[in-house]
């Protein structure tokens, strides 16, 4: 599949005209129905006035190719990160108001489970089954102490999924650190689970997880991992298209040989 002009199908061409003479004339042509600009994700040429203009480091980022491929699939990973905050949260709630109920904690309880059950459906989570749900069920039954430590770290959890959505949908760095360190300590829990009761839709979490975890790490280049940062950053460089025309516009200076990481615009 082409993620670039699937793209510009959905959100519109990025065409721009940088101040630089030599990098204008790479991305601009004149043709017969008037002056056209090259897009900036798609790469194809586009008539009419460019969308905007300025020094070329003001460019738009343009996401493209792979990483606009991966921008796709770390949000999608945000929504269901999004989705399990919320159940944790319902969760959560349930624990605190048997809390200050404190009678029939038990029935409150399952009050609370039907009413994360449809959300719990949606992620193909099934609470009756689940080993920590039937734990927390017998924590119930203890002291106020332990319920109030239940809730703390069902909402901790929480917070964890909603930060992990956060900077996993705005595409940050940090946002994949948590993710991939995030993900990797819940990964017991979900073998926990699957060795007291194996179906197929833990099976597939746990791989999901565990795809996403080698999947951040590798693609990413987190931790260091071939490269680390500065390999990232110069492989994003390498697919931003101004960036490849401004090194190319160096290239024809004999002066400034091309550089891998040749980034005028920084
Ligand atoms: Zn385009």
């Amino acid at each position: 599949m082409d993620w670039s002009l699937r793209g510009c199908a959905r959100k519109g061409h990025v065409t721009y005209s940088p101040d630089e003479v030599e990098l204008q004339e790479r991305l601009h042509v004149t043709t017969q129905a008037g002056e056209a600009w090259r897009c900036l994700r798609c790469a194809t040429f586009v008539v009419g006035e460019p969308l905007g203009s300025g020094p070329a480091e003001d460019a738009p980022t343009v996401l493209r190719g792979k990483a606009l491929k991966d921008a796709t699939i770390l949000r999608l990973l945000a929504l269901e990160r999004f989705g399990r905050g919320l159940l944790l949260l319902a969760l959560a709630y349930g624990v605190l108001s048997f809390e200050s109920a404190r009678t029939s904690i038990k029935d409150t309880f399952e009050h609370a489970l039907p009413a994360a059950k449809p959300l719990a459906t949606l992620f193909n989570y099934d609470l009756d089954a689940s080993p920590t749900v039937e734990r927390l069920r017998h924590v119930l039954d203890s002291s106020q102490h332990t319920l109030t430590l239940v809730a703390a770290g069902l909402i901790g959890y929480a917070a964890l999924q909603l930060v992990e959505g956060v900077g996993l949908f705005l595409l940050k760095r940090w946002g994949e650190y948590v993710a991939a360190i995030g993900t990797s300590a819940f990964l017991p829990l979900e073998v926990y689970e699957l060795t007291h009761k194996v179906s197929w839709l833990k099976v597939v979490t746990l791989v999901i997880n565990l795809v996403a975890v080698v999947y951040l790490v590798h693609s990413k280049r987190l931790f260091g991992v071939r490269g680390g940062h500065r390999a990232f950053e110069a492989e994003r460089a390498s697919e931003s298209l101004l960036e490849v025309e401004a090194a190319a516009t160096l290239a024809t200076d004999d002066s400034h040989p091309p550089t891998a990481g040749a980034t005028p615009a920084s």
